[in-house]
This record gives C-alpha cells, sequence and structure tokens, in this order.
C-alpha cells in the first residue's frame, strides 16, 4: 500500500521515530507547530478511528499517554493539545490515523480545539440528544 506512514512504520521511509512498540508508534511531526509536536500512530493500516480494529484503540491510547508523558517531562510545556484531523473535511492529509500532540506554552499564540468549527446545530440539543443515545 502507498502510504507514508505504513511505511515509515517498517523502517521503509526514515523519520524522528520517539517511541515504538507493537501495536504503535510515535514521530516527531515534520512541520512542527510547536516543539515536540509528535504523532502517535497505529502500525496497522487504518484511515480513521472508525477503521482501527477495537483491539487496538488501547494499545494506541496506553502509547498517547507514554509519549506525552515523555514530553511533558522533557519539555516541560504548560500543557497540550492532543488531537485527530479526521477525514478530509476537518484537513486530514494523511489518510492513516495519527494523533497530533501538541504540547502548549502560555502565550504561543494557539487557540483551543473550539476555534477549528463555528457551526453550531439549529436542532434543540436535547432533540440531537435523543437521536444519537445508545
Ligand atoms: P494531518 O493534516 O492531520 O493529516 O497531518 C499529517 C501530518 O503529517 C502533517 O502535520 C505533516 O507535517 C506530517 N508528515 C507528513 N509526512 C511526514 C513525514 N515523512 N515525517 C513526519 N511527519 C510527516
Ligand atoms: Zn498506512
Amino acid at each position: 500500500m502507498d502510504c507514508i506512514f505504513c511505511k515509515i512504520g517498517a523502517k521503509e521511509i526514515p523519520a524522528m521515530m520517539v517511541y515504538e512498540d507493537d501495536h504503535a508508534f510515535a514521530i516527531l511531526d515534520i512541520t512542527p507547530r510547536a516543539p515536540g509536536h509528535a504523532m502517535v500512530i497505529p502500525k496497522i493500516h487504518a484511515s480513521t478511528l472508525l477503521d482501527l480494529p477495537g483491539a487496538e484503540i488501547g494499545p494506541v491510547f496506553e502509547a498517547l499517554k507514554k509519549v506525552t508523558a515523555r514530553i511533558e517531562e522533557v519539555l516541560r510545556p504548560d500543557g497540550f493539545t492532543i488531537g485527530v484531523n479526521h477525514g478530509d473535511v476537518s484537513g486530514q492529509t494523511v489518510k492513516h490515523l495519527h494523533i497530533h500532540i501538541l504540547p502548549r506554552w502560555r502565550g504561543d499564540k494557539g487557540s483551543s480545539l473550539h476555534a477549528v468549527v463555528n457551526n453550531p446545530p439549529q436542532e434543540e440539543l436535547k432533540d440531537l440528544a435523543a437521536r444519537l443515545k445508545f
């Protein structure tokens, strides 16, 4: 498969790999938006979270926690924004699920995840909740 993150995971393409286990790895983003901007990536190819087998979810989040803790220990940011561009419309350019870890510092001129969209629902929240409830 012609997937850059599969190739990085298989060591066919070099990358700044800072973490690896049987299920996931983490690399530094080649165009960092902040010092320590990293991505945690499942080894198995899945375009989005919805394509990732259930058994991989836990290990990927374990890796996410480890890498976040490491960045906190080494770079001492004031916090993090952790997120996924999930699908074309959200800005996903690499079609292999990856979780961005963006270390944040006070005064870094960033904003919160809420800033990525401003499209409040027309529908009453209670009606939406009723439709969405499991
Ligand atoms: P996204 O927009 O969420 O799909 O982000 C994909 C990210 O992958 C971008 O931030 C790119 O800078 C990053 N990226 C693409 N190719 C590489 C690479 N070879 N090594 C490291 N990061 C990469
Ligand atoms: Zn892939």
